[in-house]
């Protein structure tokens, strides 16, 4: 059996279309079937690894170190999974390899175009992770909005898979902007009527059509949408806003999106089993206490740029019953003077120091370091959060006032962070980090030992840059613990502080692998420890 379910977006971007996709992919996976998800991303980037934060929001690492888009998150955290970085499909992945074939000459003679060889390469593509995966519903999401030119050879190899598979196997959801209209309350659904209609010119009739709207979509405006998309009442669900993420999978449930588009798919259908994920979305509901964390970074305009890190505080919170409230705190704004530490953290229980890089906003975060370090508030540092902490620790405590990283100062004369061996000569920016998972061996009697409970762990990595062992011995001496190492025991991978309540580093970044209802254990240990602090 396999079955593939497209999911395009209609009127604008930045509607939720991952967490519509993620949801009804959960539903169906809590019936019992294996599923997976493939997001489509139609620019040119080959993936996400080069692209600013600011525009694009988080760079989620997969297991095998594929640097992909946000929504590849929010696919593993709702279905409890781990995917690949073949899971993330990009124009620039696609048309690479068939240039690449092309001057291989293994189109024999043939004038290559974008029908029949893209789309052929990008049905192969979706078939590869169907196949590989060996799931029974693939779903994919494709990026963009219908109309783009962009996404125009993706969503004719969406048409095409019907063809070649027949309409029991191939189903369509339509996730399009309901706005409502702020002097009348009024739902406006003509931008959706548009949008069904360009899905309907390239020859796509949708399912299904989820309406994203500020409020719950009425009886009689479903009616009105079914009436001139063609969809049955019962398959227009409406994804109306809600505090929570993980709420959207029941309100779909409620609404029988899941047995629609079972039967759409000829699936024999059971309600999907929810019982646990309803209790861990009352807990976060039911939190009344907070417990506030600042979080301290270059890019907090835009809080995307730290997704999986909000997601895994969320996560934790739901055990320890108290609601996390983040002050964003940017380190370009203490390194210019333009906020007081003091003022920064006052009211604060705990701090992240956030993954980054570059030199701009780094002195800012390493101020802000200090004070959290003599101020003894609660800390969890993540990879660059660990470099600084080190590079601080350096200059504060051992008294080598000029340590740095070579990233941020080439020439310093203590390098206590420098670039990994393996990285000395490369000069491509893509996928040439230190990506993805890799075994960590923590040492007995440690915090990080008691954090995890284990003497190996796996976690995701995405760096350039690590602590040079040259200083690990002053440093130690110096009261910094080095809690965890690569298997082979070279590379630092936690470093603890235990002068202070809950001082922890890590090189690699715990929050890629929390899940809601599992999460990760350095986000927990540190919530509890910054509870402690809160009334
Ligand atoms: N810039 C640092 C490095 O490349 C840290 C990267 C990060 O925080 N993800 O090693």
């Amino acid at each position: 059996m396999r079955k593939f379910v497209f999911v395009t977006g209609g009127v604008m971007s930045g509607i939720g279309k991952g967490i519509t996709t993620a949801s009804l992919a959960m539903l169906l996976s809590r019936i019992g079937y294996s599923v997976t998800i493939i997001k489509i991303d139609p620019y040119l980037n080959v993936d996400a690894g080069t692209m600013n934060p600011y525009m694009h929001g988080e760079v989620f690492v997969t297991e095998d170190g594929g640097e992909t888009d946000l929504d590849l998150g929010h696919y593993e955290r709702f279905l409890h999974k781990s995917l690949k970085r073949y899971n993330n499909i990009t124009t620039g992945k696609i048309y690479g390899s068939v240039i690449e074939k092309e001057r291989k000459g293994e189109y024999l003679g043939q004038t290559v175009q974008i029908i029949p060889h893209i789309t052929d390469e990008i049905k192969n593509r979706i078939l590869e992770v169907s196949n590989n995966d060996g799931s029974d519903i693939t779903f994919i999401e494709i990026g963009g909005t219908v109309g783009d030119i962009e996404s125009l050879p993706f969503l004719e190899a969406a048409r095409q898979m019907m063809i070649d598979y027949g309409k029991e196997n191939v189903s369509y959801v339509h996730t399009a902007y309901l706005p409502v209209l702020q002097t009348t309350g009024e739902i406006k659904t003509k931008p959706l009527q548009h949008s069904v209609n360009e899905l309907r010119r390239i020859g796509i009739q949708p399912d299904m059509i989820v309406g994203r709207s500020s409020v719950p979509i009425p009886r009689e405006i479903k009616k009105k949408i079914s009436l001139f998309t063609s969809v049955p009442e019962a398959g227009i669900i409406s994804a109306h806003d809600v505090n929570i993420v993980y709420e959207v999978p029941l309100l779909m449930k409620e609404q029988g999106a899941s047995k629609f588009l079972a039967e759409k798919l000829d699936l024999p259908y059971k309600e999907p089993y929810m019982e646990d994920w309803v209790e861990f979305v009352d807990k976060l509901k039911r939190a009344e206490k907070t417990v506030t964390i600042a979080m301290v970074g270059k890019y907090t305009s835009l809080h995307d740029s730290y997704l999986s890190i909000k997601e895994a505080l969320i996560h934790a919170s739901a055990l320890i019953h108290k609601k996390p409230v983040l002050k964003w705190i940017e380190a370009t704004d203490i390194e210019e003077g333009k906020i007081k530490l003091e003022d920064s953290f006052s009211n604060v229980d705990g701090a992240v120091v956030l993954p980054g890089f570059g030199r701009r906003g780094s002195e800012g975060k390493i101020a802000a370091i200090r004070y959290i370090r003599e101020n003894n508030i609660p800390m969890l540092g993540i990879c660059f959060g660990l470099q600084l902490s080190v590079v601080e620790f350096a200059r504060n405590v051992l008294g080598l006032r000029e340590a740095n990283s070579t990233e941020l100062d080439p020439s310093t004369p203590y390098p206590v962070i420098t670039l990994l061996e393996e990285q000395k000569g490369i000069d491509k920016l893509g996928g040439t980090m230190r990506l993805g998972s890799y075994p960590i061996i923590l040492e007995k009697g440690t915090k990080a030992y008691s954090i995890y409970g284990k003497e190996e762990i796996l976690e995701r990595h995405r760096h350039r840059y690590e602590v040079n062992p040259d200083y690990i011995e002053k440093l130690a001496e110096a009261g910094l613990t080095f809690s965890g190492w690569s298997k082979n025991g070279k590379r630092v991978e936690i470093i603890e502080y235990n002068a202070n309540r809950f001082f922890f580093a890590t090189q690699f970044h715990p929050e890629f692998r929390s899940r809601p209802l599992f999460p990760s254990p350095p986000f927990l240990e540190f919530l509890k420890a910054s509870s402690r602090t809160s009334s």
